[in-house]
């Protein structure tokens, strides 16, 4: 429970893996309908940090990127396994699919939930997570 917390993550083949060098504390959890293809599920939860506090080490030449035609919406992946990677938030901030983390999240807690008015008609959200219609904020 420092500032020095280090999380560390990779993908399922293990190709992919990073750290951060700043806590991770915040879950978003995004239910629309782009995010829920892209997982085949109720949608993808993801942490939200500083893009210089993010460190690849190994298999950056393994990562794919896609970008919805039109749209801002983008995911990077593993190229081996599939893997939903890190990637770009906005100029200054990178998202990180939480099930990534290997070590240093015990401190993850689902304090968001986004574009709920797109979840799936089978899901029950459950926690303590403030409900958002469309986009956080
Ligand atoms: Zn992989
Ligand atoms: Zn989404």
């Amino acid at each position: 429970m420092t500032d020095k917390t280090l999380a560390k993550g990779s993908c399922n083949c293990g190709g992919v893996t990073f750290s951060v060098n700043v806590p991770v504390t915040d879950v978003y959890v995004c239910h629309c309908s782009i995010c829920r293809k892209s997982t085949g599920s109720g949608g993808i939860a993801v942490t939200v940090v500083p893009t210089q506090s993010v460190s690849f080490h190994t298999g950056t030449e393994l990562i794919k990127q896609w970008q919805k035609p039109n749209h801002d919406w983008l995911t990077n992946f593993c190229s081996v396994c599939g893997s939903p990677l890190p990637g770009k938030n906005d100029d200054q901030r990178t998202f990180i699919p939480v099930s990534l983390f290997d070590s240093g999240y015990e401190q993850l807690e689902v304090k968001h939930h986004i574009f709920t008015d797109s979840k799936a008609s089978w899901e029950v959200i459950a926690d303590n997570g403030k409900q958002h219609q469309g986009a956080f904020g």
